[in-house]
């Protein structure tokens, strides 16, 4: 999807600060973090949400959601952290490419606003 910032992302063509990476995962920092650590773990190909893609391809929403694991294991989170996805409008999604936030770093609170 040439309109999508994520898209964009993966393709290499605006610079993000890379954690992870493989063939099908891309995992780089949150411009606007909101703990120490915060990380977006994407596919590489185009989702709009993680609805879309767990119907669409189980296996690589699979392989994204292990890759949070490799993202709080390389950031050492060993006392716990969030793993979030927000779908729609009401969830809070701004950006319409499936992504994981995995935050940690610090006590998180409950609930969300
Ligand atoms: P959402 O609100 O869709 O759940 O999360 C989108 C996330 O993408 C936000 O936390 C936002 O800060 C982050 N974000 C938006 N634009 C960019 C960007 O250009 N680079 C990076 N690294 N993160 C971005
Ligand atoms: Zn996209």
């Amino acid at each position: 999807m040439s309109d999508c910032l994520f898209c964009t992302i993966a393709a290499g063509e605006i610079s993000v600060d890379v954690v992870y990476e493989d063939d099908k995962v891309l995992a780089f920092r949150d411009i606007d973090p909101q703990a120490p650590t915060h990380v977006l773990v994407i596919p590489r190909e185009h989702f709009d949400n993680v609805s879309e893609m767990t119907r669409d391809n189980p296996l690589l929403a699979a392989e994204v959601l292990a890759a949070t694991t490799e993202v709080a294991q390389l950031e050492t989170l060993e006392r716990g952290y969030r793993v979030v996805t927000n779908v729609g409008t009401d969830g809070g999604q701004s950006v319409r490419h499936v992504h994981f936030h995995v935050l940690g770093g610090r006590g998180l609170t409950w609930p969300p606003g």
